[in-house]
């Protein structure tokens, strides 16, 4: 397959970027080039910003349900291009081609679900010390925005951010991850196609510490909505702090399974595997670290590594049928590999996987479980990243919400039990912003996706994600 190279998307149109760097983007299963973008100079993302700021005001002033429509041609375009877009997802990110297409179709309804709150978006009366006034509350945008990406739903984060964005009348700019910046411009070229006004949405490529960090610490930019991990989270807060600019962080993971004997063992031990090979593992709200009580976890292990070990994993494009592909670079690789082998090596007992896979190309590693897990090792306290499970027993409910809620992470806990009182409990304790109860972990559009401590501020999805895209305004009207 031929590689392009790609150009910033800004003020309704395709331009070159003001410096010569670029980056090449790879295929993670075949190391192949895919394609070459702007690595964009703080000037380019200047331009961005300014455009996004000049369409602003009469974005804003369009009637909500204007803006929704704008919305829909975008989402219906989408919708006629799956195939399309989702090749080239999977061609620089390395996921299976039926996830891309998932994640395509997915991103078309996450839109139209934000362009319905068009109609829906609403202020409020407030009751008066006085006798002649009213105050009234406004729900108002904030004005130009900025997405800044991951790399793992790299098209469905482009519409997690811009769809609230856009119907809430801000305007954005978003930059892509390096590691995926291609499906963006995609998304862009789709954009170009429709009437939407220049400069409401703009899309850079390039590196963190000069693209992102030139719109984290922008004056015109009103907020910054990242997701990505705690490192780059802490950096990008430091930057807005300049200006004191409003920061949305999605952040990583670390998600606690609790697994109680009386739990339907088969429900539990696939709903856990779903959760962690779902894009190699690579989500921040997949099942990281399991606690099962200790008598069910010879069943729960068997269960669950009898799904490990048919797993099959290669490069999606050109083996038919695998159900996993390689991880997103040869950094996500080594660090599955280094939690593994540190966790072997302080007695963790291998029941599959358990290595860096043999093959020539591509960043696999074998599906992997791992039993007899204790909490001082770093692969229950660290992010993993990739397709393995470590299970470690525990007697008690109350041990096991102790030592989930024993973490600097806090965004998704699930437990399967089938005891009311228990999984209330787990409601109840769960120092988390999701649990999901008897099933696998991923949110709803509808939810509302955030992370308690070093898992994030704010969050995303439905009616609390949208308001994040917005400021209140109130006025007292006498008379
Ligand atoms: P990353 O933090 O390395 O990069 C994310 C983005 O931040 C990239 O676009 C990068 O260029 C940019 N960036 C890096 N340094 C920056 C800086 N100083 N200023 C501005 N921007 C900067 O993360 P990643 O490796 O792409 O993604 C994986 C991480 O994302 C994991 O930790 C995962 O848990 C997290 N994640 C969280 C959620 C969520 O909803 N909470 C969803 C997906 C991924």
């Amino acid at each position: 397959m031929k590689s392009e190279t790609y150009k910033n998307f800004i003020n309704g149109e395709f331009v070159r970027s003001q410096g010569n760097a670029t980056i090449e983007v790879l295929n993670p299963a075949t190391h192949e080039l895919v394609g070459v973008v702007p690595d964009s100079t703080e000037s380019d993302v200047r331009d961005a910003v300014a455009a996004a700021k000049s369409a602003q005001d009469s974005w804003e002033k369009l009637p909500a349900i204007a803006r929704a429509q704008h919305l829909r041609k975008i989402s219906a375009k989408i919708r006629e291009n799956v195939d399309r877009l989702a090749l080239t997802i999977t061609r620089e990110q390395g996921k299976v081609l039926s996830l891309a297409q998932l994640e395509v179709a997915f991103t078309a309804d996450y839109i139209d679900y934000m362009a319905e709150w068009a109609r829906r978006i609403e202020g409020e009366i407030v009751t008066s010390d006085r006798p002649s006034e009213s105050i009234f509350l406004f729900r108002k945008p904030i004005g130009v925005t900025a997405g800044i990406l991951p790399w793992n739903f790299p098209f469905f984060l482009v519409a997690r951010k811009m769809a609230p964005a856009l119907v809430t009348g801000n305007t954005i700019v978003i930059k892509s991850s390096e590691e995926t910046p291609i499906n963006a411009f995609e998304f862009a070229e789709l954009v170009a196609q429709t009437d939407l006004p220049r400069g409401v949405f703009n899309v850079v490529s390039g590196r963190g510490a000069t693209a992102g960090s030139a719109l984290s610490s922008s004056p015109d930019v009103g907020l910054v909505s990242f997701t990505g991990s705690v490192g780059a989270g802490k950096r990008i807060m430091e930057a807005a702090s300049k200006n004191l600019t409003r920061v949305n962080l999605e952040l990583g993971g670390k998600a606690p399974a609790i697994v109680l004997a009386d739990a339907n063992l088969e429900l539990a031990a696939k709903a856990v595997y779903d959760s962690r090979v779902l894009n190699t593992g690579q989500l921040c709200n997949c099942a990281e670290r399991i606690y099962v009580e200790r008598s069910a976890v010879p069943e729960f292990s068997e269960r669950v590594a009898a799904y490990m070990k048919n797993t099959t994993y290669g490069d999606p494009l050109a083996e038919k049928g695998v159900s996993m592909g390689p991880l997103v670079n040869e950094a996500g690789l080594r660090k599955v590999s280094s939690l593994v082998e540190s966790a072997i090596a302080a007695g963790a007992h291998v029941l599959t996987g358990g290595k860096k896979a043999d093959r020539a190309k591509g960043f696999h590693f074998e599906p992997t479980v791992l039993t007899g897990c204790t909490s001082d090792m770093d692969i229950m306290r660290d992010e993993i990243f990739g397709p393995v499970l470590p299970i470690q027993a525990v007697d008690s409910l109350d041990e096991a919400i102790a030592l989930a809620n024993d973490s600097e992470y806090g965004l998704t806990s699930s437990i399967f039990t089938r005891n009311l009182n228990a999984a209330l409990q787990a409601s109840r304790e769960l120092k988390f912003g999701e649990t999901y109860v008897n099933r696998e972990h991923f949110e709803a559009i509808q939810g509302f996706h955030a992370g308690r401590r070093k898992s994030g501020i704010g969050g995303a999805d439905g009616k609390h994600g949208l308001y994040e895209y917005m400021e209140t305004h109130i006025v007292y009207m006498q008379g």
